[in-house]
């Protein structure tokens, strides 16, 4: 990597690229700010784990937790793989079909104007997904941490993208699909760096800009915490929109009734069971519906959002669940989990080359991996036996060259085979 595309890739963690170095003629010639992203995602949280043993003495993240926010990080890019994105497909369509003008693609105003606007959608993209019970199905994701530092930020839905694209559709009456794809990825990488307890404060700028400091705030359980501080790079929305709330009492972090639980598949998708439960325990039709459209909290007879005085009380003296499993166990899921990552950063380097069977079925290899590494954390009774098939289908598909080793001489020789 040239010490420019390191500059570049650096200065796209934080928006801070140009809009002339950043603004392209055509979709096509658009950098993948996101994919490229993985040293600077690995570089910071590193920097992060030695600067809180340093400072705190001990490790700001655990393996159960850490492989579980990543995890799902990388599920969440899974469908990218057989589709393009949601939001850039749909935006070019009514691009292509309604656009009303066209902002010049080289103007650095179209490129403010897009900053801003992305924003703006994302505000509503993701105060939507906070108050509509469905889209929270898929948003809680990112919540369902009990930690808060860099790897929570990867702790993404799968299903999220399915809905937010028509949040972004009004500026597709105007802009450009390739200064909007320029955008949605760079909203998106600045939401990185704000997840950490290392800074505490970045004083004026915490006027403008969306820091660590009320991001925390956003993942808090604290009821002064509960459905504030919405904004993607801007915190401004929230003061004008009247959800901002600045960080006061210590914050404790995760949803309001902690899953506790490690694997993939359960976080990804546990919520939507519980809405189909609670909207059947319901009479009418109406307050079927509603289970669905209302607020996560909402109950028949409560306003919209429901009553937040009604969770659980946070005293401020909860601590983040830990599994107890052993050592060698850990290092056992560190490891895997190192190879599967391998395997997945391989695969999306080489996706153009595949056929559509292959990265399905790379995509259930990735699925079956993180769900039997899940299913160790979590110590259930037929994770032995699960793990053992998990290894025969890696082993098997190494023999067939489905899968590169990091390292040759973790190859498995041929002769295992014969
Ligand atoms: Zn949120
Ligand atoms: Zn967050």
């Amino acid at each position: 990597m040239g010490s420019r595309s390191v500059s570049v890739g650096l200065r796209a963690m934080f928006s801070m690229l140009t809009p002339n170095e950043s603004s392209f003629e055509r979709v096509e010639e658009v950098p993948p700010y996101v994919q490229q992203a993985t040293p600077f995602f690995v570089g910071l949280m590193v920097l992060e784990l030695a600067v809180g043993l340093l400072k705190t003495g001990r490790s700001v993240v655990t393996i159960s937790d850490g492989v579980t926010s990543i995890a799902a990080g990388m599920v969440s890019r899974l469908p990218l793989l057989l589709l393009r994105g949601c939001e850039l497909s749909a935006y070019m369509y009514v691009w292509e079909h309604f656009r009303l003008l066209e902002l010049p693609w080289d103007s650095a105003w179209t490129w403010w104007f897009t900053l801003i606007g992305v924003d703006f959608g994302y505000y509503w993209v993701h105060r939507f997904a906070h108050e509509v019970a469905v889209l929270w199905a898929a948003h809680q994701v990112h919540h369902s941490s009990e930690y808060y530092n860099l790897t929570t930020a990867l702790r993404q839905s799968a299903a999220q993208q399915f809905a937010s694209w028509v949040f972004y559709l009004p500026l597709a009456l105007a802009v450009p699909p390739s200064i909007f794809a320029v955008h949605i990825q760079l909203n998106l990488l600045y939401q990185f760096w704000i997840h950490t307890e290392l800074i505490r404060d970045l004083g004026p700028l915490e006027w403008v800009f969306n820091t660590p400091k009320h991001h925390r705030v956003h993942h808090g359980r604290n009821l002064y915490c509960i459905d504030k501080n919405y904004g993607g790079i801007l915190i401004i929305w929230d003061r004008f929109f009247g959800t901002f709330a600045p960080e006061e009492d210590k914050v404790i972090y995760g949803l309001v009734f902690p899953i506790r639980r490690y694997e993939s598949l359960f976080v990804q998708l546990h919520y939507y069971r519980y809405l189909w439960k609670k909207s059947k325990a319901y009479k009418t039709f109406s307050d079927k519906v509603s289970t669905f459209l209302k607020g996560p909290s909402w109950k028949p007879g409560k306003p919209r959002l429901g009553d937040h005085v009604d969770n659980p009380k946070v005293t401020g003296r909860e601590v983040p669940h830990r599994p107890s499993w052993s050592l060698p166990l850990q290092a056992y899921v560190a490891v895997h989990f190192l190879l599967l990552l391998w395997t997945y950063h391989e695969l999306f380097q080489n996706k153009m080359m595949l056929s559509q069977s292959t990265l399905l079925g790379m995509i259930c290899y990735i699925l079956l991996t993180l769900t039997s590494l899940g299913f160790i954390i979590e110590q259930r009774p037929n994770s032995g036996f699960l793990e053992t098939f998990r290894c025969v289908v890696m082993v098997m598909m190494q023999r067939y060259n489905c899968l590169t080793p990091p390292l040759p001489f973790l190859t498995v020789p041929t002769e295992v085979f014969s």
